[in-house]
């Protein structure tokens, strides 16, 4: 929690300013007892004693208070208007913050907290933070000066009540305390609670169409219900012994009151206790425990916020896998990717996805993987695009180690065409030019149809600009697939890997691809990842996985000679 208090320095102007309101409040709500105790004493009691009219002491007085309330009030408007602003001045840094350092988060990162987890670190746990700040200021401020000045003043108008409100104080601390230990650790329990609840909701709008194809609705809606019915009873629990709070301190300020009287008026009749003193304690005391009732409020909230706060702060002091070294490497223009005995375990996977892989793949050739599903294809791709980094051995790029080069400059030379075709809401154009804002009509409309993606663009209802919705669910596999190979093409990069990107495609359209490609790849060096042995058979070199390890290299048809594995795929495929 304190490491976010950084958070409020800009605004510390703002915050002494608060200050000073706040104290200019309590003050100015502090006097007015003893401006009202003044009126009884010295204007009614000493009118009605001697008969010597004082009316105008008593207009002067209650001109006086009239004052002092309205700059309690307006000092009270002022902070409220304030206030809220610093906060949300600060949450706005703090989440931009939080954005910034999860976008520097390699996968490592991402595979640590998930991104459910990250979005309610960005947005909601913010929000229990700000509204804490928010609060803070105004109640936790400005009632322990209140209470404090409240005790003094009630203690030197009338000492003999004094125990009174030792009494009163002492239970309130009770009350408080008991509060406290009771509900403090149940807020820890509902923030974790709700996580889990936004977690089972995730999971089950993202496999919606899954849960309806296989009719288990009823299955998760009672997982759902599971997690929904835990958070009411502990939100009822909760919100029951705020309840109990509320009349248990209506009871106590009525006690108090009756007390005060009982035993102020037995003061005012046989030891000279003051009328009007008697009405200042009694106000001063009624403001000390009102003070408390505003800190009982306050601090059932703060185990909330502390929660968020640690939460957040994990995302912030989250130690990068992956960083830029301090004077990278510049790249020259040809691209040999070259694997050096690399191997590579995945975050607390036990087995290595891949064990010593040796391989270089030059400029103008076609360097395809093959293998099947878990063997290691896309791992190999995640290193060389340093989502992860290697564990043994090196990746380098023209000789220079991938570790030593700038992230943003090696990832500019790459063009990636991703398993799971990824696009961002928008329009085709736009998703085309990602990677390239300064493509032109023309040279946009070649990519696409290079990446046979022209035709059904150009039936679609307003072609280019036509809209991609969020993460492209309205187009199908297979064009969102061709879709991912134009925006890749479209940087022009030197580099280009596709990940199982023909899987998606029929037969025709995947040989028509081919073809263009190679026409318009000319210079690049291509790695193609596939399972399908038609997509490949025309590579320079194949290199054939198995289990994260290489069993075969060479041309199609040496492989159908020396590699079984491959023999195997090739033939179960009815290729030969
Ligand atoms: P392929 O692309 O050949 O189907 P992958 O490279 O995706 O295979 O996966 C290779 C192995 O690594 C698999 O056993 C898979 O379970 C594991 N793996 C892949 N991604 C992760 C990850 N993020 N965390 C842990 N293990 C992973
Ligand atoms: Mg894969």
């Amino acid at each position: 929690m304190l490491s976010l208090l950084k958070y409020l320095k800009p605004f510390w102007v703002g915050i002494i300013f608060v200050v000073i309101l706040l104290l200019g409040q309590a003050l100015a709500e502090l006097y007015l007892p003893t401006l009202m105790s003044g009126i009884i004493n010295e204007g009614i009691i000493y009118q009605a004693e001697t008969g010597i009219s004082r009316m105008e002491f008593i207009f002067y007085s209650g001109a006086e208070m009239l004052v002092f309330a309205l700059l309690a009030g307006v000092f009270s408007i002022i902070v409220a208007y304030i206030s809220p602003r610093i906060a949300a001045g600060a949450a706005r840094d703090l989440r931009r913050d939080l954005f910034v350092k999860v976008e520097s988060f390699s996968q490592t990162e991402f595979d640590k907290f998930s991104s459910a987890s990250l979005i309610t670190r960005c947005t909601n746990d913010v929000t229990q933070v700000q509204n804490l700040a928010n609060i803070f200021a105004r109640m936790l401020l400005y009632a322990p000066i209140l209470a404090t000045g409240g005790i003094i003043m009630a203690l030197q108008r009338a000492p003999g009540l004094s125990w009174i409100l030792g009494l009163m104080v002492v239970v309130l601390i009770g009350i408080v305390m008991v509060l406290v230990s009771i509900v403090m650790p149940k807020f820890q329990i509902i923030q974790e609670m709700t996580d889990r609840l936004t977690r089972v909701s995730r999971e089950i709008l993202h496999g919606l169409m899954v849960i309806r194809a296989f009719g288990t609705q009823s299955h998760e809606r009672e997982r759902f219900d599971a997690s929904n019915v835990e958070l009411r009873d502990l939100g009822l629990f909760v919100a029951r012994m705020m309840a109990i709070v509320n009349p248990a301190m209506i009871f106590m300020m009525g006690f108090t009151q009756v007390l005060i009287i009982w035993v102020g008026a037995h003061n005012v009749a046989y030891s000279g206790l003051q009328v009007g003193d008697m009405m200042a304690f009694f106000q001063y005391s009624m403001q000390v425990l009102f003070s408390f009732m505003m800190i009982s409020m306050v601090l059932v909230m703060v185990p909330r916020a502390q929660v968020s706060a640690e939460r957040i702060a994990e995302v912030l002091n989250t130690e990068l896998s992956i960083v830029d070294e301090d004077n990278p490497f510049g790249l020259v223009d040809a691209a040999v990717v070259q694997f050096r005995g690399v191997t590579f375990s995945y975050p607390n996977a036990e087995a290595p996805a891949l064990e010593n892989i040796n391989f270089t793949a030059f400029p103008g050739q076609t360097t395809a993987i093959i293998g099947s599903t878990g063997s290691g294809k896309s791992t190999i791709a995640n290193l060389l695009l340093r989502f992860y980094d290697v564990g043994e051995g090196e990746i380098t790029v023209s000789g220079v180690d991938i570790r030593k080069l700038y992230q943003k400059e090696l990832r500019e030379k790459i063009g990636f065409i991703p398993q799971k075709g990824q696009l961002l809401s928008g329009t085709i154009a736009s998703n085309i030019k990602y990677g390239n804002t300064e493509l032109s009509d023309e040279e946009i409309k070649k990519v696409a149809e290079v990446a046979q993606a022209f035709d059904f663009i150009a039936e679609k209802e307003g072609g280019f600009a036509a809209k991609i919705s969020q993460s492209g669910s309205n187009v199908s596999g297979g064009q969102r697939q061709r879709l991912s190979i134009a925006r890749a093409l479209a940087k022009n990069p030197d580099i280009i890997v596709f990940d199982d990107s023909f899987s998606a495609l029929d037969f025709q359209t995947d040989a028509k691809l081919r073809r263009a490609l190679k026409e318009h790849t000319e210079n690049a060096t291509v790695i193609v990842i596939a399972q399908r042995v038609g997509t490949i058979i025309g590579a320079e070199q194949i290199i054939v996985l198995e289990e994260g390890k290489i069993v075969g290299r060479g041309t199609h048809a040496e492989l159908l000679k020396n590699c079984a594995e491959y023999f195997e795929i090739a033939s179960s495929q009815g290729v030969e």
